[in-house]
């Protein structure tokens, strides 16, 4: 049985209510998830919102990670999604060495037909509520507008549109997986060149589009897919690039896949069908089943740890909570390292004859149990209440 926050926790916590909280219908009710250090279910039927938020561990710092908005099947459906990718960003936050935990929000719409401003208002006076635990910012579905909306009624935002915040972390996102594909390649080729090298994206969103350009810039020969056909003709022309459907680009010829879409695309269908040497993209919860990097492994593929390499929008937004506030420098200096991250990651597969998924989930728990990269001051919110 779920138990309603406010009234377990008792006269402390309805203090902190914001005027919007008790105006409304909000509902925070906690579900009982082991393993996890919260999980909330969030409502407020005047505001038509449906969420979950997350936060799977706290001990390296507050649980920081994206909203996503997704008109999931069910709630269980959105409430596993919840789950799997707030502790890819626990795995995430270690291996970056943010000082942060992991968390992950997603509210249960359809981004492109319903996100009116009471729904996010509603999101953020959730997260408000949570007192800090978890800070939020863009995932799938959710734009920069989309949390500066949510900012009207929380602090523990990250990723807007000012001169004080960090923006969107999509191209340090695609920065961090193009150094990854550098890495990936070194490992595969013994050089990290990308000059006459193929690389099939999966996904032109606000990652794929960056990495595209990247690639590009660096020689590749590309393959471009994305369920928009029109984003992708855009996109083909400009870079002389093939383009396959989105049912084959999977299982395109090519040096390195590049999966910048959704999630669980590595499985028992998909990988005995790939025709690429290494995966090495952007999308969070690449794999189904952490088995499919055993699979992986057994294929000859080199498989870039999805956590690892895209935490590059992750480094991007924590540098806004630095107490000298956000220098874009700093999070390109640790973006641009992801790629020696990668590379010991190899070797340490390697040596331990473990999957590269394996050996980085070890990576993850060593620094977690160890306090390595554990937050010693606490984040700075820049940002004053009219922004
Ligand atoms: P986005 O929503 O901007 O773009 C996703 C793109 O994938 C869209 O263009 C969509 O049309 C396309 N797509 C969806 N299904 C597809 C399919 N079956 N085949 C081909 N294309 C398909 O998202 P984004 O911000 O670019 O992020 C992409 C992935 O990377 C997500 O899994 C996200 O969680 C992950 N990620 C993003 C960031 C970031 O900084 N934005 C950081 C870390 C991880």
């Amino acid at each position: 049985m779920h138990t309603p926050i406010l009234e377990k926790e008792g006269q402390d916590s309805k203090k902190c209510l914001t005027d919007l909280v008790q105006k409304s219908t909000l509902q925070l009710e906690r579900i009982p998830v082991k393993g996890y250090s919260e999980v909330v279910k969030v409502t407020d039927k005047q505001a038509g919102l449906s969420a979950i938020i997350a936060i799977h561990d706290l001990t390296m710092g507050p649980a920081l990670g994206g909203i996503r908005i997704q008109p999931y099947a069910t709630f269980e459906a959105a409430l596993e999604d919840a789950l799997r990718l707030a502790k890819g960003m626990t795995y995430k936050s270690s291996v970056a060495e943010v000082g942060f935990g992991g968390g992950k929000s997603v509210i249960i719409a359809d981004p492109k037909k319903q996100k009116p401003e009471e729904m996010l208002r509603a999101f953020g006076a959730a997260v408000q509520e949570l007192g800090g635990r978890y800070i939020c910012a863009e995932d799938v579905g959710c734009t920069v507008e989309d949390v500066k909306v949510v900012r009207r009624s929380t602090q523990y935002v990250v990723g807007l549109a000012h001169s004080k915040s960090s923006g969107d972390p999509g191209p340090f996102t695609a920065w961090g997986t193009f150094r990854g594909i550098q890495a990936t390649l070194k490992k595969l080729f013994g050089s990290d060149t990308l000059e006459g090298r193929t690389i099939a994206i999966q996904g032109l969103g606000n990652v794929g589009v960056n990495l595209a350009e990247f690639c590009f810039w660096a020689g590749a020969n590309l393959i471009l897919s994305d369920i928009d056909v029109v984003k992708v003709q855009k996109l083909a022309a400009k870079y002389g690039a093939k383009t396959l459907p989105s049912d084959q680009i999977l299982f395109a010829e090519c040096d390195i896949l590049a999966p910048c879409a959704l999630g669980a695309i590595l499985n028992d269908q998909t990988i005995p069908r790939l025709r690429c040497k290494g995966v090495a993209g952007c999308a969070n919860n690449q794999l189904l089943k952490d088995s499919h990097a055993d699979l992986l492994k057994e294929r000859g593929i080199l498989y870039a740890p999805d956590f690892v390499i895209n935490a590059g929008g992750l480094l991007n937004v924590a540098a806004e909570l630095e107490t000298e506030g956000y220098v874009p420098a700093n999070p390109r200096r640790k973006v641009h390292r992801i790629y020696d991250t990668l590379i010991a990651i190899y070797e340490i597969s390697e040596k331990n004859r473990e999957s590269t998924h394996a050996a980085a989930i070890a990576l993850a728990d060593y620094r977690i149990k160890y306090g390595i990269g554990k937050r010693v001051v606490s984040p700075t919110f820049h940002h004053s209440a009219e922004m």
